[in-house]
C-alpha cells in the first residue's frame, strides 16, 4: 500500500513525506533495529520508552515511514491513537488484499500457543501464524502485516485480560474458525471469577459468521456452554465420548510424549506427538478438527500432527544432559492449572529405577487475593504426587507453597534465589533425574534452566 492509501485507511495525515506514493511492502516493526527497506515503523508509547524517539533510526534503516501521534521530522503518518490506527490497518488488509485468507482464532486460559503451533503445522499451503505469544492488540495487526496475497490461513492467538478484549480483536480479524481450549484460572485476579473468564473467552465464538466453525473442548463445562453463543456450526474435541473428535488409548512414553488413537466420524488413525505433556493431546485434537475443516484426510492429519514440532521456547522444552539428567524448562509462564499439568507430566516422565522427580518452582503471578491459597494448594498438590525433591525459589509465594507441602506431610526446600538453588542442584542431581523448572514469566526461571544445561 502507498503512504497515501494507508493514511486514508487509518484516518491520519502525512507529515515530512517526500513521496506519498512510496509503498510499504514489508511487515510492520516496533523495534527500530528490525526495520528494513519497505517496512512501516509503529511508534508505541510504552511505560518506559517512547517509540517516537526511534522513528528516525527506523527510517535510517529503510522504513518507509512511521506511524506516530506527532510529527517526528522523518516521513510519518500522524494519527490520534497509534494502536487503534494499526488495528484499522490490519482490518483493512484482511478485508482487501488478504481477502482469500481464512482466519483461525484461538483463545483459552492455557494452551493457546501450543494449539496454535499444532494448527499452523497441520494446515496446508501458505500459513501465517502469531509469532510466540503476540496475542494482543499490538501482536494481532502485526501478524496480519506478515501475510500476503498468497496466504491461505492466518492462525491468530487471542489473549484476554478483560471482558471485551477478544471482541476488539475479532473486530480487527473476524474468525472463520474459533478454537477455545479451556476456561481455567489464569488471570483470575483480574477477572474475578471463572464465569467472567468464560464470558470473555466466549466472545471469540460470538464473532463467527453463520458459515463459521466453533471448535470447542468437550471436557470443559464452561467451554461447552459457549455452544449457545455462536451462529456458527460447532464441533467438539476431547476425551469424553460425546466429543466429535476424540483421543482413546492414550499412552505416555518415558520422555513425556503422548501417543493416541485419533477417533473421528471418518475413522481412526494413530498419532504420536513430539510435544511433551499429556495436555498436548487436547491441543493436538483441536488442530485435528481444524485440519478436517480444511479438507485434509484423516491419515494426513495424523501424520502432520505426529510431525509437528514445538516452536515456542520454554514450554516443556526438554533436554537430556550428557550426564543423563533431564531438564524440562517450562519457565515460560505458570498459573495453578498449568502448574498441576506440568507436575503431572513430571510424574509421567519418572518413576523408573534411578529416575527421581525434582520440581524447581517459582511463584505464580496475577492471582490477586487468591494468591496465598493458590500457592499453598500447589505445594499440597506437589507433595501428594510424592515427588522426590521439591525446591521452591523466591520470596513469600515460595514460602506459601512450602506451607502447603508441609500441610500435606511432605518436605520441600525453600531457597531465596536462583544462585542458592543452583548450588543445591549441582550437589544433588544424579544421572536419571528429571528436573522440572517452572514459574511465572517475571520470575525468569528459564535462566536457571539454561544454567543447568551449561557445562560446569
Ligand atoms: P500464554 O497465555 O502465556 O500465552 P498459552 O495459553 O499460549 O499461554 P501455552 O504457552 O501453549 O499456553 O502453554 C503454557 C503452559 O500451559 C504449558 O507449559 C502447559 O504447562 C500448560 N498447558 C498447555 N496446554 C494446556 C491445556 N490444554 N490444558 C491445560 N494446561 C495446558
Ligand atoms: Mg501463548
Amino acid at each position: 500500500m502507498s503512504l497515501t492509501e494507508i493514511a486514508h485507511v487509518v484516518g491520519g495525515r502525512l507529515s515530512d513525506v517526500l513521496d506519498p506514493e512510496a509503498h510499504v511492502s514489508q511487515p510492520a516493526v516496533f523495534d527500530s533495529r528490525e526495520a528494513a527497506p519497505g517496512s512501516l515503523f509503529i511508534a508505541l508509547q510504552g511505560e518506559h520508552t517512547d517509540g517516537h524517539a526511534y522513528a528516525e533510526a527506523a527510517v535510517n534503516k529503510g522504513a518507509v515511514a512511521a506511524l506516530v501521534t506527532r510529527p517526528v521530522g522523518v516521513p510519518a503518518i500522524v494519527v490520534d491513537d497509534v494502536l487503534a490506527a494499526f488495528g484499522r490497518l490490519g482490518r483493512h488488509l484482511l478485508n482487501g488484499a488478504l481477502g482469500r485468507a481464512q482466519v483461525v482464532a484461538i483463545t483459552g486460559s492455557a494452551g493457546k500457543t501450543s494449539t496454535k503451533d499444532f494448527i499452523a503445522q497441520v494446515l496446508p499451503g501458505n500459513v501465517v501464524a502469531t509469532p510466540q505469544s503476540f496475542n494482543n492488540e499490538i501482536g494481532l495487526p502485526l501478524t496480519i502485516t506478515m501475510a500476503d496475497e498468497r496466504t491461505g490461513f492466518l492462525v491468530l492467538e487471542m489473549g484476554a485480560r478483560h471482558i471485551g478484549d477478544i471482541r476488539q480483536l475479532t473486530e480487527i480479524a473476524q474468525p472463520d474458525i474459533s478454537v477455545v481450549t479451556n476456561v481455567g484460572t489464569a488471570h483470575l485476579g483480574e477477572f474475578g471469577s471463572r464465569d467472567n473468564i468464560a464470558q470473555a473467552k466466549g466472545e471469540i465464538v460470538e464473532a463467527l459468521p453463520r458459515a463459521g466453525l466453533a471448535v470447542l473442548n468437550a471436557d470443559d463445562d464452561f467451554v461447552q456452554e459457549m455452544k449457545n453463543r455462536t451462529k456458527g456450526r460447532v464441533v467438539t474435541y476431547g476425551l469424553s465420548e460425546t466429543a466429535t473428535v476424540r483421543a482413546v488409548d492414550i499412552t505416555i512414553d518415558d520422555q513425556g510424549r503422548a501417543s493416541y488413537t485419533l477417533v473421528t466420524p471418518e475413522g481412526d488413525a494413530l498419532v504420536r506427538l513430539q510435544f511433551v505433556g499429556d495436555v498436548q493431546v487436547h491441543n493436538s485434537l483441536a488442530a485435528a478438527v481444524v485440519g478436517r475443516k480444511a479438507g485434509l484426510g484423516l491419515e494426513e492429519i495424523a501424520t502432520r500432527l505426529s510431525q509437528a514440532q514445538p516452536r515456542s521456547r520454554w514450554r516443556m522444552e526438554t533436554h537430556v544432559r550428557a550426564d543423563g539428567v533431564t531438564v524440562v524448562n517450562d519457565a515460560y509462564n505458570a498459573n495453578p492449572t498449568s502448574m498441576r499439568h506440568s507436575l503431572d507430566a513430571l510424574v509421567s516422565m519418572t518413576g523408573g529405577r534411578d529416575q527421581r522427580s525434582v520440581a524447581v518452582l517459582g511463584r505464580m503471578n496475577e492471582l490477586g487475593e487468591d494468591a496465598r491459597t493458590a500457592h499453598e494448594e500447589i505445594g499440597q498438590y506437589a507433595a501428594e504426587l510424592g515427588l522426590d525433591q521439591i525446591i521452591l525459589v523466591g520470596g513469600d509465594e515460595a514460602g506459601w507453597m512450602q506451607e502447603g507441602v508441609t500441610k500435606a506431610g511432605g518436605k520441600a526446600i525453600h531457597l531465596p534465589d536462583q544462585d542458592t538453588a543452583m548450588d543445591l542442584l549441582h550437589n544433588i542431581l544424579r544421572p536419571g533425574d528429571v528436573v522440572l523448572v517452572k514459574g511465572s514469566r517475571g520470575v525468569q526461571l528459564q535462566e536457571l534452566a539454561d544454567r543447568l544445561l551449561q557445562p560446569n
